[in-house]
């Protein structure tokens, strides 16, 4: 089983958002609030504590390869947070319905494919088994927004 990681939200991107509290790619404002859903943040990759923890939204591309860039709103926590890093599926997500876009070599996107919870890990390795799929976006099941980058382990 090939194994991969998930990417988040670049460290200058966060660092920015929460230094400028404008989007580093779009200019928007910053929004900050008390959580109102589990999220999860882009930078630590972990659920948000409803009603506790402070979060801040911003619009944001994940697009690094000039490509249609597929802006939309994304949470990362008020604060300093520890970026997720470290391979396989990360257990902070574990909660968290998520649906996998795979982009292939020659640009075309594949289907989007729901993920039972719990077989995210499989479900992942599956789809990097096939020579085609280049990476993979991870997006919330029912909000529709990026969650974060799936690569092959080092890739
Ligand atoms: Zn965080």
């Amino acid at each position: 089983m090939p194994s991969f990681v998930v990417r988040p939200i670049s460290g200058d991107i966060t660092q920015q958002v929460r230094t400028t509290r404008r989007s580093p790619q779009y200019g928007h404002p910053v929004h900050e609030e008390v959580a109102r859903g589990t999220g999860p943040c882009r930078a630590c990759l972990r659920a948000f504590t409803v009603g506790v923890d402070r979060r801040l939204l911003f619009t944001y591309s994940p697009f690094e390869e000039a490509s249609l860039p597929q802006p939309g709103p994304v949470f990362i926590h008020a604060d300093a947070c520890a970026p997720h890093a470290g391979v396989g599926y990360p257990a902070g997500l574990a909660q968290i319905p998520v649906v996998a876009q795979p982009y292939h070599d020659d640009g075309s996107i594949a289907a989007p494919c729901a993920i039972p919870l719990g077989e995210e890990a499989a479900t992942l390795a599956t789809l990097l088994a096939s020579p085609r799929v280049r990476f993979i976006h991870l997006r919330h099941a029912e909000a529709g927004c990026f969650i974060g980058r799936v690569e092959r382990a080092g890739a």
